[in-house]
């Protein structure tokens, strides 16, 4: 089953199979077998912080800033998480899959035994919205709306995104040269919310769901 929520302009598609999806392509792991598709490193966009923020969740950004793990560039931070160099380079893998196989030895560091250790509002948008080819093939003809909400949503997001982007460079702001600063800025510039469709369940034949 797959379900779209959305609350404080922040979406989610919820799909029953998650967590158990052992044998699916994304979801191989020579690290850790339960991990799902969670090889992704997060990345806050100005968008991302921009919703978490509006949740009185600055304390969540700021403590990211402090981390080790976390590249703070001009326009977004991104979480580093682990990756099994030695363990690829020995795999000797071959290249006959569509992706790149360094996935397979990759985790997220917010990655937990049973999922994922944020809740959802804290994530960066890509992880809330992705879904692997096997879903997606399961949803069939259903998913057109899904994925029609997905792409407007990441527009959305690319979007405002590049217009914060561009009013800080005009006043010379960043996150790595006025971190504070910059934070008051993307907190106070208005953005109208998105608009999100009225999604009903989608119910797909799988002996998992
Ligand atoms: S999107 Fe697919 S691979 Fe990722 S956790 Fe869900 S079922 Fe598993
Ligand atoms: S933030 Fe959570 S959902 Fe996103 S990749 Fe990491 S563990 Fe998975």
């Amino acid at each position: 089953m797959l379900i779209y929520h959305f609350e404080d302009n922040i979406p989610l598609f919820r799909c029953s199979l998650c967590g158990r999806c052992d044998g699916f392509i994304e979801s191989k792991s020579y690290i850790n077998k339960n991990r799902g598709c969670c090889w992704y490193y997060p990345k806050y966009t100005l968008m991302d912080i921009k919703n978490i923020i509006s949740l009185g969740r600055e304390d969540f950004i700021r403590e990211l800033s402090t981390k080790e793990n976390v590249y703070k560039s001009n326009y977004f931070l991104e979480v580093r998480g682990y990756f099994d160099e030695e363990g690829y380079k020995k795999s000797n893998l071959k290249q006959d899959i569509d992706f790149d196989t360094k996935l397979f030895f990759r985790l997220c560091p917010f990655w937990q035994e049973n999922g994922c250790k944020i809740e959802f509002k804290l994530r960066p948008h890509p992880c809330n919205l992705y879904l692997c080819r096997e879903v997606i093939e399961l949803c069939k003809d259903g998913y057109s709306e899904f994925s029609k909400e997905r792409r407007d949503y990441f527009s959305y997001m690319n979007y405002f995104n590049e217009v914060i982007k561009h009013e800080l460079m005009e006043k010379r702001m960043d996150l790595t040269s006025d971190f504070e600063g910059t934070l008051d800025f993307i907190k106070n510039y208005q953005v109208p919310n998105f608009e999100p469709r009225l999604l009903r369940e989608l119910h797909f034949i799988n002996q998992a769901s």
